[in-house]
């Protein structure tokens, strides 16, 4: 086994290249720390992941998308000579609901989603353990939350879809409502995360964050980024850590693990990690999605004067948006299905995976989109150094036991990754903070 030391100064070994591990070590070099960030893939940017288009442009098969308030994004964008554009905002939205196109939301949502927000509100997302409620919201899933206020079965459906799914990935059941309220808080609350313009999903940058990822890897020094290093084993005592990757051994004063939990739980630590902070990881499962682009010659939905914006309580679906590129040809419809939905895509084989795809599209926009020229999906939930999106949630009955060991260091040890995030967490947002609020750690640390 090669030992690789310290050369000279500070030395700190960041595992994981996703965009927290990326802006740690970007804070932690501009502060002429010694720095070595390990990824096990060969690429960076973790949880985002663009693919050409055979016309031009490309797709994002991970994240997409920023909006306003998410200044860190916009500032990063700016700095590393990206630009954004908004998402498209023409044409009437697709609802369907039981089956049936309607008019308008269901009746009640507006009312549950100010509730939300007005008990969100209240809450420190920094220690969502101590707010009043905490214990009782801990042990509500939203989904029983949901059949106890809402109006009626439909709203209570739609509305588990939305935020549940559309926002964790998840089924409502798997859903404490003290996560989400906590997520609520973190996001600046159901209009914030939900919204297009003015929203969570209100531009996109030029080239994808994938993009941007890689520029920002480019800026650390030669040799600071080891690719193809899946970090097994982490072992620390008085003169610093050694962080294993490979055949390697890593030497540092600190390690910065900037992974989800869930992933952070898989390395072996020496000594062992406390009983508390080992249980988090063993309490903080990833969500499941499916994010399918349906692929069309034209945007077809725009001459019927639709946005390709769909919502609906039923089906593999739950929404849709149009992820047409500006200037490009062809049109692109883009699914999303979560939780339960998104784990009976998972279990058909391709191709049947791929007819009720269609079928779904059908259901929402009409015969017109029977026949994609292809279908393109990326299944992170297989991925080894993902299993799963968008993020880890906190299980029910686990934020107020579990929840404080979420970021405070063990030992050399400190954690990042969007997980760990008070704002945005999540989102690419919470990613960069989060890594910056660790290299910040690091540095007060004597
Ligand atoms: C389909 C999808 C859609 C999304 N949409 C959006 C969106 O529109 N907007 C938004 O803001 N966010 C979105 N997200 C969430 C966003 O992608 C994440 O919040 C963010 O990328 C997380 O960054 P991270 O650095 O915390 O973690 P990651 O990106 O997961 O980075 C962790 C890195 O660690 C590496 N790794 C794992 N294990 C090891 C190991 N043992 N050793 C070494 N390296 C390891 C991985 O390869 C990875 O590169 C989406 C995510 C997905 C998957």
């Amino acid at each position: 086994m090669r030992v690789c030391r310290r050369v000279r100064g500070r030395r700190v070994v960041v595992v994981g290249a996703g965009f927290s591990g990326l802006a740690c070590a970007l804070a932690l070099h501009a502060a002429d720390v010694d720095v070595l960030l390990l990824d096990a893939r060969d690429r960076v940017g973790g949880r985002t992941l663009s693919r050409p288009l055979p016309g031009g442009g490309w797709l994002d098969l991970g994240a997409q998308w920023i909006g306003p308030t998410q200044d860190r994004m916009y500032a990063l964008v700016a700095a590393y000579g990206l630009t954004t554009f908004p998402s498209p905002a023409h044409g009437a939205a697709t609802l369907l609901l039981d089956g049936r196109p309607a008019d308008g939301e269901p009746a009640g949502l507006a009312g549950l989603l100010d509730t939300l927000d007005e008990l969100a509100a209240g809450l420190d997302p920094a220690a969502p353990w101590r707010a009043p409620g905490a214990a009782r919201w801990d042990r509500t899933t939203l989904g029983g939350w949901l059949a106890a206020t809402a109006p009626d079965a439909v709203t209570a459906r739609y509305a588990g879809r939305l935020l549940a799914g559309g926002l964790l990935a998840a089924a409502p059941d798997e859903v404490s409502l003290l996560h989400l309220l906590f997520y609520l808080r973190s996001g600046g609350g159901t209009r914030s995360l939900l919204g297009a313009a003015g929203g969570a999903q209100q531009d996109r940058i030029v080239g994808g964050p994938a993009a941007l990822a890689q520029r920002m890897a480019d800026a650390l020094p030669p040799g600071r980024v080891r690719l193809g290093a899946a970090v097994d084993a982490i072992a620390q005592d008085r003169d610093g850590v050694r962080v294993r990757a490979g055949g390697e051994t890593h030497r540092g004063d600190a390690a910065v693990v900037a992974l989800a939990p869930a992933l952070a739980g898989r390395i072996r630590y020496d000594p062992p990690l406390p009983a508390l902070r080992d249980g988090l990881t063993q309490r903080m499962p990833m969500g499941v999605a499916l994010k399918v682009h349906a692929l069309y010659p034209e945007p077809f939905w725009r001459a019927d004067g639709r946005s390709g914006v769909a919502t609906t309580d039923t089906g593999p679906l739950t929404e849709t948006v149009d992820n047409s590129l500006p200037g490009v040809p062809g049109g692109v419809l883009t699914g999303f299905s979560y939780g339960a939905q998104a784990r009976s895509l998972r279990r058909l084989p391709a191709g049947a995976r791929r007819a009720a795809l269609r079928d779904a599209l059908v259901a929402l926009f009409g015969p017109a989109a029977a026949r994609p020229d292809d279908l393109v999906e990326y299944d992170w939930s297989a991925d080894p150094w993902t299993r799963g999106c968008f993020g880890g949630m906190l299980a029910p009955g686990s934020w107020c036991d579990y929840g404080p060991e979420l970021r405070p260091p063990v030992g050399r040890v400190h954690w990042a990754g969007t997980e760990t995030a008070t704002r945005w967490t999540g989102y690419l947002e919470g990613a960069v903070t989060a890594g910056e609020r660790a290299a910040a750690e690091v540095l007060a640390t004597p």
